[in-house]
């Protein structure tokens, strides 16, 4: 069993580590059922990093040389499992909208083992990506993200991080991409928290630069 990192007593110091956000989901209390409805859990927790190790960021810089001399407080969520990529990634609440063409769609999403349905009716189905293979934890399944889809016609895929978003989109490819246009990507605004002054800012995050490609001179 994987276990959350919140098992951290020490001093919370916004220039040793990062904030972390987790989410994991639990059959509701009581339910005797394991197909019953269920609940998400969101938690934060306090990852301490010495300056020479490997930044949570992203940025395969050394924590000391990227976000700890950094006046903004960005925090993290935490990936494990999702292959080929490190642990953890920034924070950067996104949504994707994506036409559906065909009502194939739902069914090869409904196949796929890798999403748990949670929600079936005729207007909206709702999965849980939960990684492959799933990571049980103490608090419930991680969830990596949400793919929603209204009236056989539109998906909505929420996800916490870039890494997160292209692992889901990946999937979608491969699972039903032969009746899915292409994705529009909304970033939410970012709550970071000013080092020096305790309080949270607003920032309008970027989306991620296309990768290998660069301009001529
Ligand atoms: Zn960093």
């Amino acid at each position: 069993m994987f276990e959350t990192p919140e098992t951290y007593k020490g001093p919370i110091d916004p220039d040793g580590g990062f904030l972390c956000f987790v989410t994991c989901w639990r059959p509701q209390a009581g339910a005797s059922d394991p197909e019953a409805p269920g609940e998400k859990l969101q938690m934060s927790s306090y990852i301490p990093v010495a300056p020479d190790h490997v930044c949570l960021c992203g940025s395969g810089k050394t924590f000391g040389a990227c976000c700890q001399p950094k006046r903004l407080w960005y925090p993290v969520c935490h990936n494990p499992g999702i292959p080929g990529e490190a642990g953890y990634s920034l924070l950067k609440v996104q949504s994707a909208t994506i036409p559906v063409i065909g009502a194939i769609a739902r069914l090869e999403l409904m196949d796929d083992i890798r999403l748990n349905c949670v929600e079936d009716t005729p207007e909206r189905a709702f999965w849980i990506y939960e990684g492959d293979p799933a990571i049980q934890t103490s608090h419930g399944i991680m969830c990596f993200g949400d793919i929603e889809l209204q009236h056989n016609r539109t998906l909505y895929i929420t996800a916490l991080s870039d890494l997160r978003m292209r692992t889901l989109l990946n999937l979608l490819r491969e699972t039903c991409g032969r009746w899915i246009g292409k994705p529009q990507i909304q970033y939410d605004v970012m709550h970071i928290i000013d080092k020096r002054t305790g309080k949270s800012v607003t920032r309008q995050p970027e989306a991620p630069a296309a990768r290998g490609r660069r301009r001529k001179r």
